[in-house]
């Protein structure tokens, strides 16, 4: 099979410069990928300026659509990807992490898009920042989708996961990406790649495939550009000191390998729930993929007294694996991807071994349904480091494969010192029912990283994996493991656009992010907001009603109905004796009541519902004989489907003297 690049609108074959790529399983050769001749300078620029150019006409919620069409389209043909998979040593169960964990990513943030990015192409970052006295000068933050070109290097572990993972957040934030896929395995990334061409879900431009090298591309890039990486810590120190990069400040994230480590708590003994629970999840994370994850458990720290318990049943359920062709559904564990990364396992192994002993290795395990002599298949293997306080290797070797070491521990602030011995990792995890162990790691340990996986009997059902990096949560870690940062939300969206800090009066912040602004021009106009449709509304329209005298009957009506007799609005003495009140007030509730009823249209409109209400605060009290105005702005719309949207109004409630009493953010749902 031919792995071609795909340039500036056409697919480019392997030339002579080609690599051979063989099965994972029979060892001959199945692909060859590479084109000496690339011609990346027009692959920038066609990104740049046709992908790029199409992407930020586009608002978030036309690429979240977008992504929902291609993730649509992947799950309905991705039969064919778990097939070719087979070859790269991935069981079915291991594709299902790659490939539907992939398109479940892309669906994530597809939903996220629309559910928490503006349909806009401009997104506020955080409140507004008062920067004056009176307000006619104030801040806000805000991004914008860059002009440029986001590179994407990835792993081999992960041909679809990898690259969907980088490319759902790089599209919605309107970037466009030229895709590097690790050679490997990039038989597989192309299939999938020929698949999200053929759903047409975005523009020409939006994503090209390099299959082999990047030649000259990143020292063609410029500051608007972005390069994200996935693999090794060494190509990683190679990559991001090219010169070009460090010259033009051009972006450069890492998720590289780290000893990620998994605390079996103090509280856990043998026999109990947590510990069937931690060997289960050990032994998962040692065989899903051969081991070849990077999340994978690489250490694993046991309390002292119950060391040897572990040790046994890991052993046992390691030895119930069952080693073959990954295409026969009876198999648990396929291969690793080359016979070549085998080597490097038997490497790092040797190396391990040093300072540990092996409890556990099959030298002769029973390959299924293929050729062991051929295929790069091989046991799970167990260590045991006794002491791991004088062992640097085993916090720094990484054997990418089905390997883990595992060791005691006197208490918790040993756990916890070990656990960080490896200079930073992406996930640590620890198995407890005790609150102050989740409590003392995180304190101990969060810092060194990227995540903290907590499990037990009560969250076990439900609970997503150690291994698992989730479309929610961030991925990455300091130090060892890349110092990146890659999912977590739209937090990932906006890695790849440019915060920019706005200053001005608010009518200029106002139309530079179409939101009212507090501060900038309120317009009255004679038809009442709520008998408008939702296209009919402009940012800043205001309805302004009242004023409504408060009464004592008032305030004592609404206690008696609500049951809500607090003193401050019940007992005079009392009331004045607390340092807020001047004497009995209004029940903040009865005030947003009021102003319902001051502003609401009654009759049925555009108006759907109100589904809820953000930000409110109650800044003066309201006393017996104030009377209270209203004023309803209309501060942000967002189209949510073809028959209605989503109004937020900024409400301001005002007393007789013009003082601010209370504000919120009401939101409504009306037809478009
Ligand atoms: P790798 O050898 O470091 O390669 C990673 C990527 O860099 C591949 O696409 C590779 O392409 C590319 N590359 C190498 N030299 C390059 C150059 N001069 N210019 C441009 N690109 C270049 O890593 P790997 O063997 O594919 O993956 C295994 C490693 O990745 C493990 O250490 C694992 O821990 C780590 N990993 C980390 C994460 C994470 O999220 N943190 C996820 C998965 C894997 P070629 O294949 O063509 O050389």
């Amino acid at each position: 099979m031919n792995v071609d690049s795909y340039v500036a609108g056409h697919w480019v074959t392997p030339d002579d410069s080609a690599v051979a790529i063989p099965s994972a399983v029979t060892g001959k050769t199945i692909a060859r990928a590479g084109n000496a001749s690339l011609d990346t300078l027009t692959m920038l620029d066609y990104a740049r300026n046709t992908g790029g150019a199409a992407l930020r006409e586009m608002t978030f919620h036309d690429r979240a659509r977008a992504l929902k069409n291609l993730a649509t389209y992947l799950n309905e043909h991705k039969e064919s990807l778990v097939t070719l998979a087979f070859d790269t040593g991935a069981t079915r169960a291991d594709s299902f992490i790659d490939i539907d964990g992939g398109i479940g990513t892309v669906f994530v943030f597809a939903s996220k898009g629309r559910r928490e990015l503006p349909d806009d192409t401009i997104c506020s970052d955080g409140d507004i920042e008062q920067l004056s006295r009176n307000g006619s000068f104030l801040g806000q933050h805000i991004y914008t989708s860059k002009p440029g070109v986001a590179v994407h290097i990835n792993a081999y572990n992960f041909p679809v996961w990898g690259m969907l993972e980088k490319l759902a957040p790089t599209l919605l934030a309107g970037m466009p990406a030229i895709i590097k896929p690790a050679t490997s395995t990039c038989y597989v990334t192309m299939a999938c790649f020929r698949l999200m061409l053929q759903s047409e879900a975005f523009p020409p431009g939006s994503m090209q495939l390099i299959s082999g090298s990047t030649g000259e591309l990143l020292n063609q890039l410029n500051f608007q550009d972005s390069v994200s990486f996935t693999g090794s810590a060494r190509t990683a120190l190679m990559l991001k000191s090219t010169r070009r990069l460090l010259e033009h400040s051009i972006p450069f994230t890492a998720e590289q390998d780290s000893l990620n480590a998994t605390v079996i708590g103090p509280d856990v003994v043998a026999g109990s729930a947590e510990f069937d629970l931690a060997v289960r999840e050990i032994c998962t994370e040692m065989t899903t993929k051969a081991g070849q994850k990077c999340t994978a458990i690489r250490r694993i720290m046991a309390p002292l007294n119950t060391i040897e318990n572990f040790i046994e049943a890991i052993r046992e359920q390691l030895s119930a694996t069952r080693i073959g062709n990954p295409a026969l559904e009876s198999n648990t564990m396929g291969a690793l991807v080359s016979t070549t990364q085998r080597d490097d396992v038997f490497k790092a192994k040797a190396a391990l071994q040093q300072q540990t002993r092996t409890v556990y290795e099959n030298p002769n395990p029973e390959i299924n349904g293929a050729d062991s002599d051929h295929g790069a298949f091989m046991s799970p293997v167990l260590l045991h480091c006794e002491h791991p306080d004088n062992a640097d290797a085993v916090h720094s070797t990484e054997a990418f494969g089905p390997l883990s070491t595992i060791m005691p521990y006197r208490d918790l602030s040993h756990a916890c010192k070990l656990l960080n011995h490896g200079r930073g990792s992406l996930v640590a995890s620890v198995i407890t029912c005790d609150p102050d162990v989740a409590r003392d790691v995180t304190l101990a340990s969060a810092s060194s990283h990227g995540r903290l996986y907590f499990n037990n009997r009560h969250s076990m059902r439900e609970s997503t994996g150690h291994g698992s990096p989730l479309p929610h949560l961030t991925h990455g870690g300091p130090g060892r493991a890349g110092g990146g940062e890659e999912l977590g939300g739209v937090r990932a969206v906006k890695h790849y656009m440019q915060r920019t800090a706005l200053q001005g009066h608010p009518d200029l912040l106002s139309a530079a992010t179409s939101q009212y602004i507090i501060g900038s021009t309120e317009t009255t106009t004679d038809t009442h907001p709520f008998r408008k449709r939702f296209s009919e509304l402009f940012i800043g329209e205001t309805l302004s009603a009242g004023p409504r005298e408060i009464t004592l009957d008032d305030i004592e009506h609404f206690a008696r109905f609500t049951g809500d007799t607090f003193y401050a609005h019940m007992d005079e003495e009392a009331a004045r004796d607390n340092p807020f009140f001047p004497g009995r007030v209004a029940h903040g509730y009865l005030l947003l009541s009021f102003a319902a009823g001051l502003f609401v249209d009654p009759d049925p409109g555009p108006v759907l519902a109100n589904t809820g209400l953000d930000g409110l605060t109650f800044q003066k009290p309201v006393s017996p004989e104030d009377s209270i105005n209203v004023s309803l702005i209309v501060k942000r719309k967002t189209k949510r489907n073809d028959e209605y949207g989503e109004v937020r109004w900024h409400v301001r409630l005002e007393n007789q003297h013009g003082e601010q009493v209370a504000s919120y953010e009401l939101h409504t749902m009306n037809l478009l």
